[in-house]
């Protein structure tokens, strides 16, 4: 269903049902990232594409909402078979559009699943809770209803799976969905759409658009939006919590990070090289869970170095759609060009490159080594911002307290880890880390569909977390009803 390299096409609309081939707008081209040509051109919605995907699924809400629940959830029963058919090809299309690894495509595409297979217990799951003789004769009842039109507006880095923290669990509550995809990556959505229409879902009830901030404005400041789910960088995900918020919608809105591993001297050292190694650099460091410092404690840093480095020099570094390749390309030119000027700032503030990603070598993609940075300190640029690459700072301490000083006093708390043999270190750090998601010898605190997701801090603007149960509050509205019968 994807065009060919030689063959650019551009991608479509898909609003009421219907695919649309829009003329005249602005477009952007998309690249595979390995080779880095153009392999199609996404359109940039108008104000009136939006206003019109907008009005379409308002009234598409207005019948599907009084559609059973049980029978809401039947589409998806048949999208999960056709997703499971099709997980090769939706992996072959993400890597060739966002440059990760044949492996983590896949196992992109098993979480795309698990979201598809928790939204099917909606009918157990949206159930509310009731008491009666709350007084004499007087029975009363909680309800979950939708709440209308809600939009998603998606990253980069997962296309295939972040859109489905939302819309499942939005249209299964009997709620309609626009969904705004990243436009560097529109054709693993676009494909998992084509599925969605395949598994017979009613026009308008899912509607996708394409663009850019302008999209997304649009959307924001739409009247009839009643809910709006943002995965992006952190400025982005301020400014739409702000935007969304001021307009009286109801908004999550996840962030950035900078995600600490922290090292204790009992640690498995192989296990713990391994988990590290996937953490910062699978999905070449463009991850919201990647690991970006490492916090060696006390005598860990000595055996834990040597076996990291050695292990990180022997990545294989390639394109993601090769048997054998290990860590891809970045996503985009510029995005490399930003991740390569972080390592010139490292080298230039003082740290020491343990082993330096600009030396690796590879055609004509957008590809950079790994990176690990020795005697990084807390004011180093490196040590600070985001990179959202195969980058990862050393920043070694004594203590287990100084380790949780160091995560706490981080102005993000997306995810961490610590890796011990010792239960009450474990334990302690779990506790007391101000960080959302947390690993215990788990280098990657993977988002789980029937558990909630997301950071705390500048990591998460809002209140109700992605998926899970968090998703039921969100994309519901609750209503008490006490009644009396003479
Ligand atoms: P981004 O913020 O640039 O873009 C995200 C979305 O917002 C895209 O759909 C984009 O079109 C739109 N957008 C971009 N700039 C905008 C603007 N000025 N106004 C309105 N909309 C705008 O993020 P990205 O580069 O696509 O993704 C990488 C970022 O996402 C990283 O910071 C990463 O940590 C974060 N992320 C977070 C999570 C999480 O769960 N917290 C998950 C995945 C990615």
């Amino acid at each position: 269903m994807i065009a060919a390299e030689s063959a650019v096409g551009t991608v479509s609309f898909y609003i009421n049902g219907a695919w649309e081939k829009p003329q005249g707008r602005t477009t952007q081209p998309v690249m595979n990232p390995a080779t880095g040509s153009t392999i199609a051109e996404v359109p940039f919605a108008t104000d009136a594409d939006i206003d019109r995907a907008v009005r379409t699924a308002h009234d598409a809400f207005l019948k599907w909402r009084n559609v059973p629940v049980v029978d809401r959830v039947q589409v998806l029963y048949r999208y999960k078979s056709l997703l499971e058919k099709h997980t090769d090809e939706l992996a072959a299309i993400l890597t060739r559009e966002n440059g990760k690894t044949k492996d983590d495509a896949s196992a992109e595409v098993r979480r795309m699943v698990q979201m598809v297979e928790v939204a099917c217990g909606m009918p157990t799951l949206m159930m509310g809770d009731s008491l009666n003789d709350v007084a004499a004769g007087i029975d009363c009842k909680t309800i979950r209803q939708p709440i209308g039109v809600c939009v998603g507006i998606t990253p980069f880095n997962f296309p295939a799976m972040v859109p489905m923290w939302m819309w499942p669990f939005a249209i299964a509550c009997g709620n309609t969905f626009v969904l705004k995809p990243s436009e560097k990556v529109p054709l693993t959505p676009t494909r998992a759409i084509e599925l969605l229409h395949d598994a017979g879902l009613p026009p308008g009830v899912l509607n996708l658009v394409h663009g850019g901030k302008e999209a997304v404005n649009a959307l924001l400041h739409h009247p009839q939006v009643k809910a709006v789910s943002f995965v992006g960088s952190t400025p982005t995900a301020k400014y739409v919590y702000a935007t969304a918020a001021a307009e009286g919608k109801r908004v999550q809105a996840l962030g950035g990070a900078k995600n600490h591993l922290v090292v204790m001297a009992d640690a498995d050292m192989p296990k713990t090289v391994e988990a590290i190694i996937g953490s910062a650099f699978g999905a070449a460091g463009e991850r919201c869970l990647a690991g970006s410092v490492l916090v060696p404690v006390g005598d860990a840093a000595g055996p834990l170095l040597d076996l990291l480095v050695k292990r990180t020099k022997g990545l294989t570094v390639g394109d993601g759609s090769k048997n054998g390749v290990e860590m891809g390309p970045l996503v985009t030119g510029d995005h490399c060009e930003k991740v390569g000027s972080y390592i010139d700032k490292g080298l230039a503030e003082g740290a020491t490159a343990l082993v330096n990603g600009r030396e690796h070598r590879g055609g004509d993609g957008y590809f950079l080594g790994p990176t690990i940075f020795d005697n990084v300190t807390p004011e180093m640029t490196i040590a600070r911002e985001e990179i959202f690459g195969p980058v990862l700072s050393v920043m070694r301490v004594q203590t287990l307290d100084e380790a949780i000083d160091l995560v706490n006093s981080c102005p993000f708390g997306n995810a961490t880890a610590i890796f011990t043999n010792n239960g009450k270190s474990a334990r302690e750090y779990s506790s007391r880390i101000e960080v959302g998601m947390v690993g215990v010898n788990v280098g990657v605190a993977a988002p789980m569909a029937f558990f909630p997701f997301a950071g705390w801090k500048a990591s998460f603007f809002g209140d109700l977390h992605a998926h899970g149960k968090d998703a039921i509050g969100f994309y519901t509205e609750q209503k008490v009803i006490m009644s009396r019968w003479f």
